[in-house]
């Protein structure tokens, strides 16, 4: 309001505005600026490694992945009631891009939303463990509706590191919504858990209220890299 009051004065003179009137236009200025300010904090503290979302989405790239669906999810009822969404797909086929623009749109609609990749998620939990803070950690997690966990199955985890990252996907069950990406089917996450029954209990709490979306392709990264191959060898 400081800022504007004064050009806003000026304006609402030259238009024979009255008072009321003015004072309107200058709160109005200053909710819409509250507003984005705080929009921005979300994705500051959401900690995306990349700015990606959907207006650079090319659908057509993805055949398997259905652009209703995921436009559907961007509007973000699914966090509302507290389900999941699982992006499976091979390397390359837009899952983080997809991730990070599901995690943008709902930090739009004033979401509190938290990006890590899973590895980083396990090291933060056991460092947190190890410093006798891993309450404290929990509880900020706890306070995300929206906790992403990328690149699930790259890396398999240590039984320490598994167990943390399983409290962590429990205590969300039915509370908060989790968003996960592996370039694993479920039939091969027993891998990354090393036990089949830790993988079960799993899968049955995060497949529960799931939205499941496969992006099987080709690699978008690789499909990129040969076009502009193809165009330097002027063909
Ligand atoms: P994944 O996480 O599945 O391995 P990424 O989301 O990291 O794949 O995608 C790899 C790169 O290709 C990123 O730069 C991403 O923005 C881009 N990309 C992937 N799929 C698409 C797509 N359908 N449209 C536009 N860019 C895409
Ligand atoms: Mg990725």
């Amino acid at each position: 309001m400081h800022a504007e009051f004064d050009k806003l004065a000026r304006e609402a003179a030259q238009a024979n505005e009255d008072y009321q009137h003015y004072l309107l236009r200058l709160t109005e200025l200053e909710v819409a600026a509250r507003a984005s300010n705080a929009v921005q904090a979300r994705i500051r503290q959401a900690g995306f490694p990349l700015h990606k979302d959907f207006d650079t989405f090319d659908f057509t790239a993805v055949p398997a992945l259905s652009k209703p669906k995921v436009l559907e999810l961007a509007r973000g009822e699914w966090i509302e009631q507290r389900s999941n969404v699982c992006l499976i797909g091979s390397p390359g086929t837009g899952k983080t891009h997809c991730a990070i623009a599901l995690g943008l749109a709902a930090c739009r609609q004033g979401r509190r939303v938290r990006f890590y990749t899973a590895a980083a998620l396990v090291t933060r939990l056991e460092q947190a463990q190890k410093q006798y803070q891993l309450d404290r950690v929990l509880g900020q997690l706890d306070k995300t509706d929206l906790l992403i966990c990328d690149e699930l199955g790259y890396l398999s985890f240590s039984r320490a590191g598994a167990e943390l990252l399983f409290q962590v996907f429990t205590e969300r069950y039915e509370r908060k919504s989790l968003l996960v990406t592996s370039n694993l089917a479920f039939s091969e996450w027993g891998q990354m858990f090393q036990g089949e029954r830790m993988t079960a209990a799993l899968l049955d709490r995060l497949t529960h209220r799931c939205h499941i979306l496969e992006m099987n392709g080709e690699s978008f990264r690789f499909r990129e890299s040969m076009k502009s191959k193809r165009s330097k060898k002027g063909d």
